[in-house]
């Protein structure tokens, strides 16, 4: 029987049918030692049901598309030392923890240490006897990134605390959205960036991470994922970690939307400071149509086109071609600005911000 492997199978019915009766039931077993409750975290009720009602009766799970290798790429066993050396206090030996086997977790939730891998492919988990009496406890590496600790406090909850996707809402979406990682394009429902999440997840877990969960990330992903369909948890978590959501917030009650733009605009109408439209556009990094856009979306009264101002004076700036290609790149740069837009609103910030 194959038993090698994350996702429990019909192994489970069959070893407890050979234990006396009473002792242990499917239910408590599935439930608390094996890895199903995190890897159906984001199923359906329905979906969830069928599962569970084939491992009780000893069929497979039809699970089939569940990323087993660490981020790394490679497969093996995970424990923390600390664990260990507990666990032979307490229980006389010490034993594969199971929320240690989770492939994206490295770091011990209990320890908050790193954990340590024994290599070994799970196909051939089946072949070997591996208990952890007859690894040696080895010395745990040192160095943490940032990340590691709330990853690991999120994977942990997706496997132990009962939570399920909420109905109606998403606040993942609306927390990505909130964090400026929507598509510049402004529309009344607002879509993901594919480009900025990769980048930033890049920036934030390091090329590994990047190119197992998110180097394919495509727009059809990410519209799975907002409306909760994705079946494997760890992008929800890596993405949740990404913008400071703990479990609690990301099944919790539906946050408000802050757009950055919209706080941006507003921010602009507060300092009072009188811009025409294209300048106030230059300033915000979009473009004048899309300024419209976003005060039909918020309903707010363009504030900008109250003033008219006749611009009939004139300044006659000398350039290196050095400092004329440094300031054209950087129009280019803001939202292809045209140059004397661009310079006229630099000057009117900098004197805007002595003033202050
Ligand atoms: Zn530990």
């Amino acid at each position: 029987m194959v038993h090698g492997r994350l996702i429990p199978g019909g192994d489970c019915a069959a070893i407890l049918s050979n234990l006396p009766s009473g002792v242990l039931s499917i239910d408590d077993v599935l439930a608390n030692h094996t890895l199903l409750p995190y890897y159906t975290r984001f199923f359906e009720t329905d979906k969830k049901r069928q599962v569970w009602e084939a491992l009780q009766v000893g069929r497979g799970s039809g699970i089939t598309s569940v990323r087993t290798q660490m981020p790394d790429g490679t497969e093996g066993l995970k424990f923390c030392p600390n664990c260990y050396l507990l666990d032979t206090q307490e229980y006389g030996e010490p034993f594969w923890r199971r929320v240690h086997q989770i492939p994206l977790l490295g770091y011990c939730p209990m320890h908050k240490i790193r954990l340590v891998t024994v290599p070994i492919k799970f196909a051939r988990l089946s072949e070997v006897f591996l208990p952890l009496g007859s690894v040696q406890c080895q010395e745990v590496e040192h160095g943490k990134a940032p990340w590691m600790e709330p990853l690991t406090d999120m994977l942990t909850a997706l496997l132990c605390r009962d939570y399920a996707p909420t109905v109606g809402y998403n606040n993942l979406h609306t927390a990505l959205i909130n964090a400026g990682y929507g598509v510049d394009k402004i529309s009344k429902y607002q879509t993901l960036s594919v480009e900025k999440i990769q980048e930033a997840a890049r920036a934030y877990y390091g090329a590994q991470i990047y190119e197992q969960y998110f180097a394919s990330l495509s727009a059809a992903v990410l519209s799975r994922l907002v409306h909760w369909q994705l079946s494997s948890p760890d992008r929800y978590a890596l993405l949740a970690v990404l913008v400071g959501l703990d479990a609690d917030t990301l099944f919790g009650p539906a946050l408000g939307v802050t757009d950055p733009l919209l706080e941006r605009l507003l921010s602009c109408k507060e300092a009072g400071v009188v811009y025409g439209k294209s300048d106030l556009a230059a300033k915000m990094g979009i473009q004048p149509g899309q300024l419209d856009s976003l005060a039909a979306k918020y309903q707010i009264e363009p504030f900008w086109r109250q003033i008219r101002q006749e611009r009939n004076r004139c300044i006659r700036l000398l350039l290196t071609d050095n400092e004329y290609d440094a300031i054209s790149q950087a129009a280019k740069e803001n939202g292809n600005t045209p140059l004397a837009v661009f310079a006229r609103t630099i000057i009117l910030d900098v004197l805007q911000n002595k003033e202050r």
